[in-house]
């Protein structure tokens, strides 16, 4: 492991095993104000990430402890302690703690039950709903015994949606209009919309939108790889709707945690979340999973496994691994 270097009082060596990648680096790059600094050049990016113990200074932390930290982008580091969240007790896979039972999943359980405060037989509109946040607010809702809508790309990511559940879907990239495409599958409206998207999927979801509708602003990746654009042509409908927006993020609304696990726990066991993942094999190609989230080369989280001990990078340097839950098995801390 390089850099690696005995840990000194208090500190802890830590081997990299995942690395979560995600939509909101692509801000750090800028040095626009934002609610993350940006990073600096020349000093390692940082991201979420779990790993092993290899040694330990600090009594809490033992070899083969696995740790969850936001020191990824890297194949090992030494850290304080009091850095480091230790996993234990595990009831999913290690990996799933960056991804379904991680961030990406509390942010979809947040968005949908106290940004959207879900109500019973809303009809529920989910933007990148193959992506990470997005498949587990479309199983979220389907868990709770929603009507869902789901929109992404391509044929196998609709495919994928409907086996998630969803009752209606939309290929974005195959529909010249995507309005007329959400009034066609939502003849009735929608009542709350959690959008990943923005540009003129949220612009449809506010056309089709039902009196007192409420939308979770989750995120907005068409925009950002662009210059800063004007909103929705079409905001007036959030007055003559009484329609409420609500954009949020994740880290206000910690205190969620225990009760989102919890829910987790409950529909995992009862077969009603699935993991999913693409998994990049190998640190070096981090940069092209990170290209892929705007290329869409993901469903569900996209990682990167740089553990020494995993298989070679097929020739095209990544692979996919879908629908690993099925068994609702509790994973082991040794089987990653
Ligand atoms: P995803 O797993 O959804 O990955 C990105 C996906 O977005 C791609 O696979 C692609 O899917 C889609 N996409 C990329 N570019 C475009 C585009 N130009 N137009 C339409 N779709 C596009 O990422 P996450 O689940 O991690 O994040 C989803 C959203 O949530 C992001 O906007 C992210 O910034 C936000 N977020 C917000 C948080 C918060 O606290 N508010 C916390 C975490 C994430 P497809 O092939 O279907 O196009």
């Amino acid at each position: 492991m390089p850099g690696s270097r005995e840990p000194a009082a208090g500190e802890v060596q830590v081997r990299n095993l995942w690395m979560s990648v995600d939509p909101y680096m692509r801000g750090r790059m800028d040095t626009n104000d934002s609610y993350v600094e940006p990073f600096k050049i020349g000093v390692a990016l940082e991201g979420g990430a779990i790993g092993e113990v290899v040694s330990s200074n600090d009594p809490g932390f033992s070899p083969g402890d696995l740790v969850r930290s936001y020191r990824g982008w890297r194949e090992g580091f030494n850290a304080s302690g009091s850095e480091l969240e230790k996993l234990e007790h595990l009831h999913f896979p290690p990996e799933a703690y960056l991804g379904a039972t991680g961030m990406p999943g509390l942010t979809a359980y947040i968005g949908l039950t106290r940004i959207a405060k879900l109500r019973k037989d809303d009809v529920v509109f989910v933007t990148g709903a193959a992506g990470a946040v997005g498949s587990t607010a479309v199983q979220i809702a389907k868990a709770c015994g929603h009507r869902v809508i789901g929109s992404a790309g391509g044929a196998e990511k609709i495919a994928l949606l409907r086996k998630l559940g969803c009752d209606e879907v939309i290929d974005y990239k195959a529909e010249p209009d995507f309005e007329a495409a959400l009034c066609r599958v939502a003849p009735q409206g929608i009542d709350v919309c959690f959008d990943n998207i923005g540009a003129e999927q949220l612009d449809a979801a506010l056309a089709v939108a039902r009196p007192h509708a409420r939308f979770a602003l989750c995120g907005a990746i068409y925009m950002y790889d662009m210059a800063p654009t004007r909103g929705p042509g079409n905001i007036w409908r959030a007055v003559d709707m009484q329609i409420t927006l609500r954009g949020f993020i994740c880290t206000d609304h910690l205190d969620l945690v225990p009760e989102f696990l919890s829910k987790m726990a409950e529909w995992y066991a009862a077969d009603k979340i699935k993991l999913l993942d693409t998994v990049f094999e190998g640190i070096e190609y981090a940069p092209a999973a990170f290209l892929g989230l705007f290329e869409g080369r993901n469903t569900g989280k996209m990682l990167v496994r740089s553990d020494e001990r995993c298989t070679k990078p097929s020739p095209s340097g990544w692979r996919l691994r879908r629908d690993r839950s099925t068994t609702g098995a509790p994973a082991s801390p040794s089987s990653p």
